[in-house]
């Protein structure tokens, strides 16, 4: 089933949790051990994140370098497959334009279409880390709204190359990331707001935030989406701070600020044991104040790691 269909047919605010998939070399075990536990809040969808390949150079002697390109977390499409056939549950693969070219994502979609998923993510993905900016592939897209057309056009049965008379189209309901404290490389929220507005208008059909701590950031991106006539499902991304590494990496990374009354608790804590503890009371009354709000979902960053998502649901749902 569609996440907007999910969405339309709610009674109330849904739940749905995004995942990572392992590390190569890494067994589907710790997938399981990631989701188990958290099936009893009966989520209606489960993400999976999509990693492309990274650059590493190998010392191979006498001051040689091998460039190796390796994709760290392969899986992403049979690991929803498999949630699919498993829990019964409906999946999102993530995709992104990084590393794709147009016949690539055409080749992905239709992949998606035989096994019966019928959502995705269209995202642009970010840069390597050996490039200072993000490059797209030749012949790939450079933004998500691209990416999202493609997605629509095959729906209509729009293959890139061939003039195929009845091609069949795909049925995929599209989603796309965005920014309530503003994407990185946006200039300001305004013009970040005006693309987000043309990648709905190109067929993105619901939208899922990247995480905040402040939900008065969300209240007030969400009313100015509204203002500029975005009028799709906006669902909240949360993730609970675990540790102390969190509490540097995570602002910096994600361009976020962290509420004075939180980073004041985190500021108390003295061991990781602590900082869970302020991150899932963070949690809990993150989650109460959304879903009084009504929101349409809370969608949790679990990164693998279900703990502390659970210690928020216990007490939220
Ligand atoms: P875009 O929508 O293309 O936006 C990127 C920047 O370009 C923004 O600053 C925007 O304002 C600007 N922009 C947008 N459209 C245009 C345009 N037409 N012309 C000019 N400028 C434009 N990354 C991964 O690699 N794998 C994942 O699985 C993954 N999952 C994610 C899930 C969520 C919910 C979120 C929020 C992010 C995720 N990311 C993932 C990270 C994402 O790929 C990065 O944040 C990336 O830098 C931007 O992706 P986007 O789809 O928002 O890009």
């Amino acid at each position: 089933m569609k996440v907007i269909q999910h969405l339309n047919s709610a009674k109330g605010s849904l739940l749905s949790f995004e995942i990572l998939p392992p590390l190569k070399g890494k067994d589907i075990n710790s997938i399981y051990a990631g989701i188990d536990p958290l099936l009893e809040f009966k989520p209606s969808f489960i993400n999976v994140t999509y990693h492309r390949e990274e650059v590493l150079y190998k010392e191979r002697g006498h001051g040689l370098l091998q460039k190796i390109r390796l994709r760290k977390r392969p899986g992403t499409v049979g690991i929803c497959a498999m949630i699919k056939a498993k829990y019964n549950i409906d999946t999102v693969p993530h995709l992104i334009c990084g590393g794709f070219s147009k016949e690539d994502t055409e080749d992905a979609l239709i992949e998606l279409n035989f096994l019966g998923i019928d959502n995705v993510l269209a995202l642009r993905g970010d840069a390597i880390k050996s490039e200072p900016q993000f490059i797209p592939e030749r012949d790939g897209h450079v933004h998500a709204e691209d990416l999202i057309r493609q997605i629509a056009g095959l729906n209509k049965g729009k293959y890139l190359y061939e003039e195929q008379e009845e091609a069949a189209p795909t049925d995929l309901c599209v989603g796309a990331a965005c920014y309530p404290e503003k994407h990185p490389e946006a200039l300001n929220l305004s013009t970040d707001i005006a693309y987000l507005k043309r990648k709905v208008d190109a067929g993105a059909e619901y939208l899922v935030t990247q995480m905040f701590f402040d939900n008065q950031k969300y209240f007030d991106f969400v009313a100015r989406c509204r203002a500029e006539g975005i009028t799709v499902p906006i669902i909240p991304g949360l993730k609970p701070l675990t540790n102390r590494k969190h509490i540097a990496f995570i602002p910096k990374t994600f361009h976020l600020d962290l509420p004075v009354a939180f980073s004041n608790e985190l500021g108390k804590c003295r061991n990781d044991e602590e900082v869970k503890q302020v991150g899932i009371e963070w949690g809990i009354h993150q989650s109460k104040e959304l879903l009084a709000a009504n929101v349409p979902c809370l969608h949790f960053y679990t990164m693998g790691r279900s703990e502390a998502v659970r210690s928020i649901l216990e007490k939220v749902r």
